[in-house]
């Protein structure tokens, strides 16, 4: 039997073929399958209905067992935000994101500072830190809680879908620290390495994949399939 993966992010595919590989299940990419069609818009207002409808597109193009992810990182001192959007949090914010961002007086405030914290190095991931950073500004140490959520979705010919939710609690640092990883790993410093003061970005790729919200959604999903 073969898998189908409905992401082209290579990170994702090698954390799946490890976890489908202790089944003796083949994981392909969408290119591999011949899949052609573009990943759908993400419209759902939860990480499962995200992944559920990157599922759903590539199962409708080809039929074959299908597994999909939507994650993000959850900010307390921010409501929740950027959340599902995640990816997009710094173009949806220079487009005003619900709730106001980084508490500015206005939208003249947003206009002058954004194109700022855009135009330095790093591209969207790191426009993204570096606004995470800002919002955070004046929000003290023990306000700085977070979570890294991903949703698994796995469909497969004449089964219910399956939505399972993995969750990293962690803090949001006061600065970037580490090369590993993507994303807002350099920022994220996870419970389990809250003594040593570690990022994501300064752990291995092994090390990160036992406590994050990726590998411990990928252990429940090959929990639940054991089980089926
Ligand atoms: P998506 O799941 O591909 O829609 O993207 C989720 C976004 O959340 C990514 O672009 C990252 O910004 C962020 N994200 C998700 N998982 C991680 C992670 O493991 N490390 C760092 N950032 C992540």
């Amino acid at each position: 039997m073969r898998v189908v993966a409905a992401t082209g992010n290579s990170h994702k595919i090698t954390e799946l073929r490890s976890l489908f590989g202790s089944f003796g299940v083949e994981v392909v990419s969408k290119r591999e399958a011949g899949v052609t069609a573009p990943d759908p818009e993400e419209t759902g207002v939860t990480f499962e209905e995200n992944a559920i409808a990157k599922a759903q597109a590539v199962f409708a193009c080809c039929g074959e067992a299908t597994v999909a992810d939507d994650s993000g990182l959850e900010v307390d001192a921010l409501g929740g935000d950027p959340g599902i959007y995640s990816a997009r949090f710094f173009e949806m914010s220079a487009r005003g994101m619900p709730g106001g961002i980084f508490g500015a007086e206005s939208d003249d405030e947003v206009n002058d500072e954004m194109p700022a914290l855009f135009k330095q190095d790093g591209g969207v991931d790191a426009a993204n830190n570096r606004l995470l950073l800002r919002c955070l500004k004046d929000v003290p140490p023990e306000s700085r809680t977070a979570r890294f959520v991903c949703a698994i979705a796995f469909i497969e010919s004449g089964k219910e879908p399956l939505a399972i939710r993995g969750v990293c609690e962690g803090r949001i640092a006061d600065r970037p620290s580490g090369t590993e990883g993507f994303g807002y790993d350099p920022l994220f410093i996870p419970d389990e390495y809250a003594s040593e003061g570690l990022t994501f970005a300064q752990l291995t790729e092994a090390d990160k994949n036992r406590i994050s919200h990726r590998g411990r959604a990928l252990a429940l999903l090959a929990e639940k399939l054991r089980a089926r």
